[in-house]
């Protein structure tokens, strides 16, 4: 039985680009991973690869650890066919999905198995030395107790609700994260725990975690999260997330909405999307409208029972919200957009009322195929996208080389300088 977490896919680079053997080989483990159990044959047949160059690039990633024989299979060609499988116990890749009040954590083997997983209250005003300290205190933890050797941790994924320089792995001007600015994830986790560390912004693992549990008919793929602020994460027709030149690309939060350019943003700028559609401006605006002070706990629940003065409210700033994607729409072209947030979960009136206006005011080619649909994978959808990131990370070209590197080599994890 798959679960959320074991449907995920990982994406198989195109056979034709493989320009060395560590090139070759992520591409074979990549075909692997995703395969379950995988014959020779079936390599030969998807990569074009010649059987004895497989049989060498195989021999080097059992050694390695991260492939093993799986046995015999079924018979092909009228006889029983030997089987390879990634392997199940080489090896973990920590996850976290930090938010400004809360943190998930998670571990999961490269067969993409989850071993542990908890989730901490926290505020992140308390700065990154206390909280990435105990992000960190937690791998360490449920690494105690699942029995796993420092040695045996090959990747990290952490998402952070802020821009986050993609080159480098630093955060940059977070407006919701006070004290994180110029903060070294990236090399603070990678000394650490001494393996490659992805440090990402967390709505762009949210968009990779959805656009790998869909199919390719689902892309390109714009995932829109409305939480603390708002924020996109965009993945391409050929699956790869998109960042930009620096990291700062699909961070939709401060674009400029028109009609409300006299509201202040936690950014400092006036009018941005954040400072309009995010739960807590949402909530502000029903506390306005109805002259009392509503939580963004309250809104939701009124939203779920269906009070008229908070349907209203939500459609309005929907309404907002649906011109901005109408616009990034006619910009990307998307299959599918993924609305993310609690306010999506409890009703559909977010959903319906960005429908109806992307439809409007949309091209109709952008639109013919284009389907708007709340998340899949609810709120495990960051965790998921950084295990993805986190594995695709062991099993590129990179991590191979790493992997199989000769002892005395000088070749440090990523994030390490
Ligand atoms: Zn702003």
């Amino acid at each position: 039985m798959g679960s959320l977490w074991t449907e995920v896919q990982l994406l198989e680079a195109d056979p034709d680009l493989a320009p060395n053997a560590h090139a070759a080989r992520s591409i074979i483990a990549r075909i692997i991973a995703n395969g379950g159990e995988v014959s020779r044959s079936e390599i030969v047949s998807a990569t074009g690869l010649a059987r004895s160059t497989i049989d060498g690039h195989l021999q080097v990633l059992i050694r390695a650890g991260l492939v093993e024989d799986a046995g015999i299979g079924a018979i092909q060609r009228g006889r029983p066919a030997q089987s390879f499988r990634i392997a199940q116990n080489r090896g973990v890749v920590l996850v976290a999905d930090l938010a400004v009040d809360q943190f998930q954590v998670a571990i999961t083997s490269l067969d993409k198995r989850v071993l542990g997983q908890r989730t901490l209250a926290i505020n992140v005003d308390l700065g990154p030395d206390i909280v990435v300290e105990m992000i960190s205190q937690s791998f360490e933890e449920m690494m105690t107790e699942l029995s796993i050797s420092a040695d045996q941790a090959l990747a990290i994924s952490v998402g952070i609700p802020g821009p986050v320089d993609s080159h480098r792995g630093v955060v940059v001007r977070p407006p919701l994260m006070p004290g994180w600015d110029g903060y070294e994830a990236c090399k603070f986790l990678a000394e650490r725990f001494d393996c490659d560390v992805i440090v990402d912004n967390d709505v762009n693992l949210k968009a990779l975690g959805e656009a790998r549990s869909l199919g390719s008919e689902s892309l390109p793929l714009l995932l829109i999260s409305i939480d603390a602020g708002v924020g996109g994460g965009f993945v391409s027709e050929s699956g790869l997330l998109l960042h930009g030149a620096d990291g700062a690309a699909g961070d939709i939060g401060h674009m400029r909405v028109g009609e409300h350019s006299d509201v202040l943003c936690a950014c400092g700028n006036r009018g941005c999307l954040s400072a309009v559609a995010s739960i807590g401006a949402m909530a502000a605006r029903l506390g306005h409208a109805t002259g009392s002070t509503v939580t963004a706990h309250e809104l939701i629940s009124s939203l779920a029972r269906g009070d008229a003065a908070t349907v209203n409210t939500v459609r309005e700033v929907a309404a907002t919200l649906g011109s901005v994607v109408a616009d990034l729409v006619n910009f990307c072209n998307p299959a599918r957009i993924v609305i993310a947030g609690e306010v999506t979960f409890c009703s559909d009136d977010v959903l319906s009322q960005v429908r109806s206006v992307v439809y409007q005011q949309a091209q109709p080619l952008a639109t013919r195929n284009l389907s708007i649909v709340r998340t899949e994978l609810g709120d495990q959808a960051g965790l998921i996208g950084g295990m993805v990131s986190a594995i695709e990370q062991v099993l590129s070209a990179r991590g191979i080389q790493f992997h199989t590197r000769p002892s005395g080599s000088d070749m440090k994890p990523l994030g390490r300088t």
